[in-house]
Parts: structure tokens; sequence; C-alpha cells
């Protein structure tokens, strides 16, 4: 793949499938990737929905469950992908972002022996993810990605780092807490979010420790982040070191903790051991 004016290529010569859109301001300059979902169950519907007047809402990529890319909106152009939002000291994300849009029923209901999107649309069997979303405390169904999507997802995010210096992968739930589940517990965001910022991603070689104390897990590497869950990890928590910013390691959490699988934040080091 390959970004030539701020269009995708699959290669130097195949321009990615574009369908323009006028759900969109002017030019910006991308910071952050920000990944969603569609909640429903076909590119054709989402890319139909982000091309209508009416919807106000827009993304620059929509990526089909077979891996198929459509772009709607240029790199450089803001797309109408995260409405009310804010990161650290950002706020309207649209401004400083690009937004992918996964095809992806999202959050399920069951209805008899089958599951459904908020639609009523019901997903394979086998297609049905059972896990508690990092903002909540109960466990919902959740529609999975498909490895094709994920794959295709890393790929244009690696080139879209590269091609913009992009500070950081972020879901639609973390800029929108509370109003967004977007992309939701059934998307890999520790691992994608690895791949696509070049950080280790074998497990087996992040090196392990354990936490001495209670201890705040934060958005960010110091005391003025807000803590990503209101209780502080348990003493003796285990814990994966992805990065370090003086004092400050962003680490993976192994496990749940306080009922929430697959925690990533930042902790001070001082009371890792
Ligand atoms: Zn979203």
């Amino acid at each position: 793949m390959k970004i030539i004016k701020h269009k995708l290529f699959l290669d130097d010569q195949t321009p990615a499938n574009f369908v323009p859109t006028k759900n969109v301001g002017g030019t910006i300059k991308p910071v952050y990737l920000i990944m969603h979902y569609t909640a429903g169950l076909t590119a054709a519907g989402a890319i139909h929905w982000f091309v209508d007047p009416n919807a106000s809402a827009s993304a620059h990529l929509v990526i089909d469950r077979d891996g198929a890319i459509t772009q709607l909106v240029p790199f450089n152009q803001k797309a109408w992908h995260a409405g009310k939002s804010q990161w650290q000291n950002l706020i309207g994300l649209n401004s400083y972002s690009i937004g992918i849009e996964m095809v992806n029923g999202g959050l399920l209901t069951q209805q008899g022996q089958k599951w459904v999107t908020w639609s009523g649309q019901a997903v394979k069997a086998g297609e049905v993810m059972l896990a508690t979303h990092k903002n909540e405390t109960v466990e919902r169904g959740w529609h999975t990605y498909t490895t094709a999507q994920i794959e295709a997802a890393a790929e244009v995010g690696v080139l879209l780092v590269k091609e913009y210096g992009l500070r950081d992968v972020l879901g639609h739930e973390d800029i929108a807490p509370g109003r967004k589940a977007d992309p939701g517990p059934a998307f890999p965001m520790n691992s994608f979010r690895g791949r696509v910022m070049g950080r280790a991603t074998d497990e087996s070689t992040l090196e392990k420790f354990h936490t001495t104390t209670e201890l705040n897990i934060r958005s960010g590497p110091g005391t003025e982040y807000e803590t990503i869950i209101s209780k502080p990890l348990p003493p003796d928590t285990e814990v994966e070191l992805l990065e370090k910013q003086g004092s400050w390691w962003l680490v993976d959490v192994n496990g749940t903790i306080h009922g929430v699988n697959d925690l990533q934040g930042w902790v001070h080091s001082r009371y890792l051991a």
C-alpha cells in the first residue's frame, strides 16, 4: 500500500476504491488514528450512510469483513467520525484524527437463539464474543472482527503512522467514553496498537513486573492524566512493560482487574518490582 496526495493506493498503480462524500470539513493535520465499528454488517450499508447528507457522519476509511478498503475522505481533510470527543488537551477529535470504520455489528443482544445488532440483524453463530467493555462492569455480547479486516487495518495503520507521524491509536470509546463503545472489547486494541505504533508485540519478550502497592493506572505519563479505571491496581498485579517515558511506564495488565479485561495504561515505575 501507498499514499499519494492523501489517497490510498493498493500498490503503485491501483488506487483503493474511493467513494466521495460531502460530509466533510476543511483541511486537517491528523495526529491520532481513531478506530470505530459501523454497528452494521455490510460495507455497502455503512458507505450508503456516510454519503447521505442527512447522516452528518463519515469516515476516512471503511474496512469490510473480507479486508476490502474503501476511502471516502482524503486523509488531510476532516471526516465526521468522532463527534463530541476529547483526548488529553484536544477537544473535537475530528479536527485531529483519521477515522477508520470497521464493518462490525458491535454490541449485540440475544433474541431467542440468535444474537442481533441494534437494528435487529442476526450475526453468524460463532461470531459472538462475551466480554466486559473496559468502560463497563457487566459482560455482554459483541460481534467479533475477522482476521482479514484486522490485517488490512494494521497494514494501512502502519502506513498512516509513517506518513503523518501519528502519535497513537485510540478507540472512539477512549475519546467519547460513556457515549460510545466502539471498537469495543472484541477489537484487539493492545496488539493492534503495538503493531501500528511499532512497539514490541511478542509477549514472550516483554519484561514482567509486579505492583508493590495499590497503584493508579492512568491515560498518560503523569498524575495530571485521569485514571483509566476508578480503583487502583491491587498489590502484586502482574504487568508487562511496553514503553518508558522517564519514570512513567506504559504497561499491559494481564488477566482481569476489577472486572476489566485487557487493561493498558501508564503507572509510576517506583511502585513496580
Ligand atoms: Zn465510532
